[in-house]
């Protein structure tokens, strides 16, 4: 989508430090981050929320997990533990609206979230 930030990023207009990409994902740091360890995974392809989500894509949200895992692993951060999360609409704090998976990790993390 045009004038979607994530898909911008995705296409590289708008900078951001990437640590993974593939024709299918793109994977970077989040600017404000919330841990040591703050990466989101995207799909290329612009779906607004979860909620947009459809059968046809469970190879891409896999993949994109596939990917968060393959990230968690090189950082290290499968030895102690990281945290997936995706925020669907403003209730659960989406504030980007093209889905994107938080990979946290670094620190101990409190449940249930806040
Ligand atoms: P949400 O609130 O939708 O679950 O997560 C959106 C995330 O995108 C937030 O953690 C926020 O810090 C991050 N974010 C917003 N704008 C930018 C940006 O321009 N660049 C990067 N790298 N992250 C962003
Ligand atoms: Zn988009």
């Amino acid at each position: 989508m045009a004038d979607c930030l994530f898909c911008r990023i995705a296409r590289q207009e708008i900078p951001a430090k990437i640590v993974f990409e593939d024709p299918q994902v793109v994977a970077f740091e989040d600017i404000n981050p919330q841990a040591p360890s703050h990466i989101l995974v995207i799909p290329r392809k612009h779906l607004a929320t979860f909620n947009d989500v459809e059968a046809g894509d469970e190879g891409l949200l896999g993949h994109m997990l596939l990917v968060a895992r393959g990230i968690a692993r090189d950082k290290g951060l499968h030895e102690k533990g990281y945290r997936l999360v995706a925020n669907t609409l403003e209730g659960a704090g989406q504030s980007v609206f093209h889905i994107h998976v938080h990979l946290l990790g670094g620190r101990r993390f409190a449940w249930p979230p806040g």
